[in-house]
């Protein structure tokens, strides 16, 4: 479902040279729940961005669904591939009602049933029709990732990008968006890529998980044998040890 190979990106020039990402290459398969951690600058969050349209300055060779992915944000992407950010904010408009934050996609993508649409997937994250006219401030953490969720699938896309979706939260409220996304997946089917540096999350969600250190993938390995203790990567068993 995703291809991603010889991917490399770096910022500025001469003595602020920063190579982020060096030939880091990956595959995920339809359905599969692929999990990408590191420390923090390892440059997960960067290869999402890449994934997701937001830089446009990366060399290698990324593809979705068999389609090549160019340099630009696309109309096809948006539809396929959606991102869900640490801090809801990052998707939702501090004065847009739930009910416009979810409209809106269907109205740029000239979709019709938009009420309905938006109360089906309200159902699906769990909050009841009230929620529609409530503004970003006037919810709780949680239930304003439950917004970016929603928001995110409204187009039923196929691949989710998760950056840390449930960092942000409280231990308890963190569990339960696990098990929303865990839900999720399952009834739709969906592809996720999801970046965090809590391996009890990988554990929980995340069918296989590759290492990322300082811009480059070290270990790639099922995340059952990562919760099992069975890690061989000198690196990975640090991180292990140092959780
Ligand atoms: P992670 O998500 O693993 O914590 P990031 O992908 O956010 O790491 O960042 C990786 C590295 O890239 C860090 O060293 C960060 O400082 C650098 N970086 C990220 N974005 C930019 C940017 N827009 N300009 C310059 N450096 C950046
Ligand atoms: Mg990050």
């Amino acid at each position: 479902m995703i291809t991603v190979e010889g991917l490399e990106l770096s910022f500025g020039s001469g003595k602020q040279y920063n190579k982020v990402l060096n030939e880091v290459a990956f595959s995920v398969g339809e359905g599969e729940a692929f999990g990408l951690v590191g420390e923090s600058g390892s440059g997960k969050s960067t290869v999402l961005r890449c994934l997701a349209g937001l830089y446009h300055h990366w060399d290698g060779r990324m593809s979705i669904a068999g389609q090549p992915l160019g340099k630009k944000l696309d109309r096809e992407r948006c539809r396929l591939m959606q991102m869900v950010f640490q801090d809801p904010y990052g998707s939702l408009h501090p004065r847009h009602t739930v009910d416009t934050a979810l409209s809106e996609p269907l109205k740029i993508h000239r979709m019709d049933d938009i009420d309905a649409r938006v109360g089906e997937m309200l159902e699906k994250v769990g909050l009841n029709d009230s929620f529609r006219f409530r503004y970003p401030h006037q919810m709780s953490g949680g239930q304003r990732q439950r917004v970016a969720i929603a928001r995110a699938l409204i187009l039923e896309p196929r691949i989710l990008l998760l950056d840390e979706p449930t960092s942000a939260l409280d231990v308890s409220v963190q569990a339960e968006i696990l098990n929303l996304l865990q839900k999720l997946r399952a009834l739709e089917g969906l592809t996720y890529i999801m970046v965090t540096h809590d391996l009890g999350v990988v554990a929980h969600l995340c069918d296989r998980v590759a290492v990322m250190q300082q811009g480059r993938i070290v270990d790639t390995l099922g995340s059952k044998v990562l919760s099992e203790g069975g890690a061989t990567h000198p690196y990975t068993r640090s991180l292990v040890d140092a959780t």
